[in-house]
């Protein structure tokens, strides 16, 4: 990124210093509290980052930056050259630097928390306790790498019966690809960014198209953290950058977060040069997550669930409900206080604190969204009224006939409902199983036996039981999934480092 020159300034025509206030009573017809899409509270530290003093500034406006061009910096084969030369001298530096590198990043992520969440806004049109989880999310994942680090990565002796001298050491691959959505464009890209460097490897990282100015800013804030310039190299762009990158057999593994389709090209892509080397390919992709509700479940924690699972963020997680299954016998009551919660819902200008739910990403999502929404208009059971300009696409519940009505993943607040007798719950469970997605799965009940069996059978990375679905704590819920849903390991989790390493035992005779 040296060669961008890519400074704070230029990327912030006008910087941030203002934070918002966020809270009043937003949801008074059915007593939803006041903060229900409020940031989490702690970080994986168990630090309070600083809540009461972000959250109860008096400044309640957010300035967006004017300017948000990043300069051009090298194209795909450049960086990987570059990163590849870079290497070998980041590698051989010690653990503890490249770990009080990431300290160092989070220190700067913390000072630049206002800028970088003007950004999310802009950008990914974050709203703003959405944009305040995003900066925290992103200096959990430095520390918490940081932290592994050093407990797991340094090289261990192991026990021998031959009187041998065995060492284990973790040292770096060399140049890993990571390539990231937009809907995190800062945790996730720096989540991935972070763990590949403190490992020990340099990288190329590849926003994605929607982000690039967050992600450059990020990129400048490592380097000023003492990541050297060549080993993490920032490429910007779409089309076909990331088939580039992924394309290059001179890189040692891709990360990549996304869909699955595109998950399923890159892999085909490592495979395509027979004469490559095999290389890891870590992909956390989408998911088709249902929320599991019994006769026995709390109807207001439930409504409260369901809003903050399937609509926050305009729906635009990985983690957000799709498929709400009721049991039967409490179906019609629990959809009739939905309605009357979705009714208090916000949805608007995501930099104006008042707003719960701000628009989509861009115009093909809305279209998409809007076109299918037209094509199961016959089973819409209530909407929530949006602006009428602007990309909002109304949070909605939509009936389901079957539960095989519905195959794939719809980015954004759709929230698909169905039945089930009692009796059924392992089947049901079964049949979500049978989806081939399996990435977080809810369940509202209290008979302890019906939580134990949904997590014996329950296919997915991450079961949350009587809370919401989404908001996974890095180092507490370590997050991805299984299936069509991802590869693993998970991030924010204790092995996610070891996937980015060279693992090598050496054996002596004594
Ligand atoms: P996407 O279309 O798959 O794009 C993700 C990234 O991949 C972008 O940077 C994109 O950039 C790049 N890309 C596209 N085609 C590529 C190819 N052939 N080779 C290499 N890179 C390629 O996904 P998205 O729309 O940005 O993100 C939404 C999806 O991400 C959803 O399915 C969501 O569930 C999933 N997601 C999963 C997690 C998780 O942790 N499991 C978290 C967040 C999001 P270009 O378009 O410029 O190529």
């Amino acid at each position: 990124l040296a060669d961008q020159s890519v400074s704070e300034d230029e990327l912030l025509a006008d910087p941030v210093e203002k934070v918002m206030a966020v809270g009043g009573t937003r949801h008074p017809a059915i007593a939803l509290p006041a903060d229900l899409f409020q940031p989490e509270r702690v970080n994986s530290q168990g630090v309070d980052l600083d809540d009461a003093a972000v959250l109860a500034a008096t400044a309640t406006e957010i300035a967006i930056p004017a300017k948000l061009a990043i300069a051009a910096g090298p194209g795909p084969q450049e960086a990987v050259s570059r990163a590849l030369a870079a290497y070998p001298a980041w590698s051989s530096t010690s653990l503890y630097t490249r770990a009080e590198c990431l300290d160092r990043l989070a220190d700067l992520l913390e000072e630049n928390r206002g800028k970088l969440m003007a950004l999310a806004v802009q950008e990914a049109k974050k709203t703003i306790p959405d944009a305040l989880s995003e900066v925290r999310e992103a200096i959990d994942f430095c520390r918490y790498y940081s932290a592994r680090a050093i407990a797991d990565l340094v090289p261990v002796e192991l026990p021998g019966p031959t009187g041998e001298r065995n060492v284990l050491r973790h040292e770096g691959r060399g140049v890993w690809v990571a390539i990231a959505p937009w809907n995190f464009p800062l945790a996730i890209f720096l989540g991935q960014v972070a763990a590949a460097l403190v490992a020990g490897n340099a990288v190329v990282a590849k926003p994605a198209p929607q982000t690039p100015a967050i992600a450059a800013f990020a990129v400048s804030l490592a380097h000023q953290a003492g990541v050297p310039a060549d080993a993490l190299q920032l490429v910007t762009g779409a089309g076909d950058v990331g088939a580039q990158l992924t394309s290059d057999t001179r890189i040692c593994g891709v990360v990549f977060t996304g869909s699955v389709p595109t998950a399923k090209a890159i892999a085909r892509n490592l495979l395509l040069d027979d004469a490559r080397p095999l290389v890891p390919l870590i992909a956390e992709t989408g998911g088709l997550n249902a929320m599991i509700v019994d006769s026995t479940a709390l109807s207001e924690q439930v409504v409260r669930d369901v809003i903050i699972s399937g609509f926050q963020s305009a729906g635009q997680r990985c983690s957000a409900l799709r498929l709400l299954l009721l049991q039967e016998d409490i179906a019609d009551h629990t959809l009739e206080m939905l309605r009357g919660a979705m009714d208090c819902l916000n949805v608007g200008d995501p930099s104006d604190p008042a707003t719960d739910i701000g628009p989509v990403i861009d115009q093909a999502s809305y279209d998409k969204l809007m076109a299918y929404r037209q094509s199961v208009k016959d089973r819409i059971f209530h909407s929530v009224a949006v602006p009428a300009k602007g990309l909002f696409v109304p949070p909605t519940v939509i009936r389901l006939n079957d539960l095989d009505q519905l195959q794939n993943e719809w980015f954004g607040p759709l929230v698909h409902v169905a039945t089930w007798k009692a009796g059924t719950l392992d089947a049901t469970v079964q049949r979500v199983n049978a989806k081939g997605f399996g990435l977080t799965m809810g369940l509202h009940s209290r008979i302890a036996r019906s939580s134990e069996a949904v997590e014996q059978m329950a296919r997915v990375g991450n079961l949350y039981i009587n809370r919401s679905m989404i908001g996974a704590v890095v180092g507490s819920q370590p997050f991805g999934g299984e299936g069509l849903s991802g590869t693993g390991p998970k991030a924010g989790g204790p092995h996610y480092l070891y996937r980015f390493c060279a693992e090598r035992t050496t054996s002596t005779d004594t």
